[in-house]
């Protein structure tokens, strides 16, 4: 399949957010971006058929067996409150539906999203971390605060629209109500820092309007906080980045280190007095990418209490798929650099060069080998799941949508994971994290200025 290679929106690894201002302008929902990474949606062509259960195996990993789902496995998970850390449906919506997406219904099967209600529920989700994310190329042309904004609609919209299928939460409190009640509990994530505008005000603001994480760079450094994937500008968190931190403490907003540098998961750690979360990054030493979070700070993250929550996709999780994503941002910035205003010439360069570096999609035991290793060396309490669906272009076989996380439930099981083990993995180690931070919060002298 070749959903990889196609054009598409952008999100997470995204460097590239080419947009042009006449295109911004015209269509601010719509930006001209450039694949690379973790946020998708593909143009698709129905590729992602490719991906489908009648296909199980992965050609490139023929030891690998497909997951059979055993009564045993689908009680676990029934039993379990799933909270997923990432996924970038409200993106999704905006480029295919323009904001506040008026015309689909997720009611009916949508094959061109990870992401519908029904799959939602098939899949058991409790819990859903929503991306309102913005591309980085946004707050260039001042467009990131109301862009943001428009995203957090989308996500409250979600709820309002579809009230005995989704509620909006706010605590560790409403996740657990409104997961009794049988509906999905919404919360809202902000990716990148650049939504802020280096603004405490609208942090605050954000928080009034429910954001609960909010990742503190998307793909390019700010002057507070370095990304992983651009050169360093604040060498870890600059002063500034510090108040970020606190003022996120005392409000009781997570932190997410998915996206930022290595020295800037380390100071945000140094400064950090709740634990932390990884919304939506895997571990280095299983796929070497720096998107992945490496030993030495799994292990900063086991004293600070923290979690990653692991990703899906392909691009960070497979070996080689995390070498040749690797060389696809160098390969698009110089893209980038020789055809500065010519869009469909980088793309056509670049589908051309993608086609040359293929990689293999991995499989449910592929996520379940970097849980393993997050699970030595770091524990159990400290790992979740942040899909990345309807962010990410390719993924692993039998993980192709929402519907799809019973057969990690399965997988884990077969790796020796008690239920109580399990349903840390799926859901309960984020709300001890949450918990501990709203905890952090409710001590913060009152009154003080961070
Ligand atoms: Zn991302």
């Amino acid at each position: 399949m070749t959903v990889y290679h196609t054009w598409s929106s952008v999100n997470c690894l995204a460097l590239l957010t080419l947009i042009t201002t006449a295109t911004l302008m015209a269509t601010a929902q719509r930006p001209l971006t450039v694949f690379c990474g973790c946020h998708t949606t593909v143009e698709t062509t129905g590729e992602s058929g490719a991906m489908t259960m009648d296909n199980p195996a992965d050609p490139a990993s023929p030891k690998r067996r497909a997951i059979i789902l055993t009564d045993q496995a689908r009680a676990i998970h029934r039993e379990a409150l799933l909270i997923d850390g990432h996924n970038d449906l409200p993106w999704e919506l905006r480029t295919k539906d323009g904001p506040g997406f008026r015309h689909i219904d997720l009611r009916r099967p949508q094959k061109q999203f990870h992401t519908d209600i029904q799959r939602l529920k098939q899949g058991n989700v409790g819990a859903q971390f929503w991306s309102a994310y913005v591309p980085v190329s946004f707050a260039r042309k001042g467009l990131a605060v109301k862009a943001t904004l428009e995203q957090i609609d989308v996500i409250h919209e979600l709820a309002r629209r579809y009230p005995d299928v989704f509620a909006m939460a706010y605590s560790t409190a409403d996740i657990r109500r409104i997961h009794q009640q049988g509906k999905i509990a919404c919360l809202i994530g902000i990716e990148g820092g650049h939504a802020i505008d280096n603004s405490l005000e609208l942090l605050r603001c954000y928080y009034r309007l429910g954001v609960r994480y909010m990742t503190l760079t998307h793909t390019e450094s700010l002057d507070w906080a370095d990304s992983c994937s651009d050169v360093p500008k604040a060498q870890g968190l600059s002063a500034f980045g510090a108040q970020v931190i606190r003022e996120m403490n005392r409000l009781g907003m997570l932190v997410d280190l998915s996206h930022v540098s290595d020295a800037t998961m380390k100071a945000a750690l140094r400064v950090s007095k709740a634990p932390v979360i990884f919304s939506h990054s895997s571990a280095r030493a299983v796929a070497d990418h720096p998107r992945n979070v490496p030993d030495d700070v799994l292990r900063l993250l086991r004293d600070n209490g923290g979690i990653v929550m692991v990703n899906f996709y392909s691009g960070f999780i497979v070996p080689e798929g995390a070498r040749a994503t690797r060389r696809m941002f160098e390969t698009l910035r110089e893209l980038q650099r020789k055809y500065p205003d010519d869009e469909q010439r980088v793309r056509e360069a670049y589908q051309q060069w993608a086609k040359q570096n293929d990689y293999p999609a991995g499989d449910v035991h592929t996520i379940v080998d970097h849980i393993d290793h997050i699970v030595r060396v770091a524990g159990i309490d400290h790992v979740g799941l942040g899909s990345d669906f309807d962010g990410v272009s390719k993924l692993p076989y039998q993980m192709h949508d929402v519907s799809c996380y019973p057969y990690l439930t399965q997988a884990l099981l077969e790796r020796g994971y008690s239920r109580e083990q399990i349903h840390k993995i799926l859901g309960g180690n984020l709300l001890r994290v949450f918990g501990a931070a709203e905890a952090v919060a409710a001590r913060w002298p009152e009154g003080s200025t961070p």
